[in-house]
């Protein structure tokens, strides 16, 4: 089953500069998100198979 979930990322994501996994709940680096495309316990490091990233929004 494919879905997809959003977190809208707040200033105190920014404070603690990442957030915790939706899925898992593994702490994970905006930065390393963005490079990874999964939290730490994703890939070939840990079992959570969900894919993150992170858009910016554009509203007019
Ligand atoms: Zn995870």
């Amino acid at each position: 089953m494919v879905g997809e979930r959003r977190v809208r990322l707040t200033e105190g994501h920014c404070m603690e500069n990442g957030l915790h996994c939706p899925a898992c709940g593994t702490y994970t680096t905006i930065s390393d998100i963005i490079a990874t495309g999964q939290c730490r316990n994703g890939g070939g490091r840990g079992d959570c198979d969900v894919h993150l990233h992170v858009d910016v929004v554009i509203e007019d």
